[in-house]
């Protein structure tokens, strides 16, 4: 039984029914469709917009950032445990804290970081409420990474940089992946970079559409 039965006021139906849209764009790892049926994401937004939390696009959650949508979300996540099973992930940019929350429920481990303040304190409260004990969280600017912790299996970042920030490379694992967008505000690519013993390989997936990565915090 999952951890998250009885939470959701939404009918079961309608979640079912983006699970379904997700598969039909592709996303087919089971134990990520399984993650996207179970996390109430109507409480990773406002309550406004509560009503929206299983539509498959972004929605604002303040301070001009966005809740990514579920496909990207699973989309990612996918292809982070594409290439086997991971221990440790760190997420940059927790935001709402629904990346981390799906995250969760797939690894040991999961490290994020937040820059703004305010947002971090929210996306803590969610991952309590929700008894997500294996979730560690830290308010700084994540181009850094967060040394601390590594090396990671996986790091997903969920604002974009101009370029692969090396200090995230680096913290990997050799034979651990970074999914990540790249590009400019008009125009995204996500990329998985695997470090290899040597350097890192890079593979372009698909377009996407992220708010930029900031350095500082706020
Ligand atoms: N993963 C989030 C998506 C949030 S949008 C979710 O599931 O809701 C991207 C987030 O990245 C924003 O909250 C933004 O503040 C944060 N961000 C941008 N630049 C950052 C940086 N350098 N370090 C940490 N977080 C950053």
């Amino acid at each position: 039984m999952s951890v998250y039965q009885g939470i959701g006021m939404t009918s079961q139906r309608t979640r079912e029914r983006l699970v379904e849209r997700i598969r039909a764009q592709g996303v087919r790892d089971p134990r990520v469709l399984q993650q996207i049926r179970d996390v109430p994401r109507h409480l990773f937004v406002d309550e406004a917009l509560a009503t929206r939390a299983y539509e498959d696009t972004a929605l604002p959650i303040g301070l001009n950032q966005t809740i990514s949508q579920p496909y990207t979300v699973a989309r990612m996540t996918e292809a982070l445990l594409e290439a086997g099973p991971l221990e440790n992930v760190l997420e940059i940019g927790t935001g709402s804290g629904y990346q981390a929350a799906v995250l969760a429920g797939l690894v040991r481990r999961v490290y994020t970081v937040e820059r703004i303040e305010a947002l971090l304190r929210q996306a803590r409260r969610r991952f309590h409420a929700l008894n997500l004990i294996n979730v560690r969280t830290k308010h700084a600017d994540g181009t850094l990474g967060w040394p601390h912790y590594a090396p990671y299996d996986g790091i997903v970042v969920t604002a974009a940089p101009e370029g692969i920030p090396l200090a995230l490379v680096e913290q990997l694992r050799p034979g651990g992946r970074l999914v990540l967008p790249i590009g400019t505000r008009r125009e995204q690519v996500l990329v998985r970079v695997t470090r290899t013993t040597t350097g890192h390989e890079k593979e372009i997936l698909e377009q996407v559409s992220f708010v930029p990565l900031l350095g500082g915090t706020s």
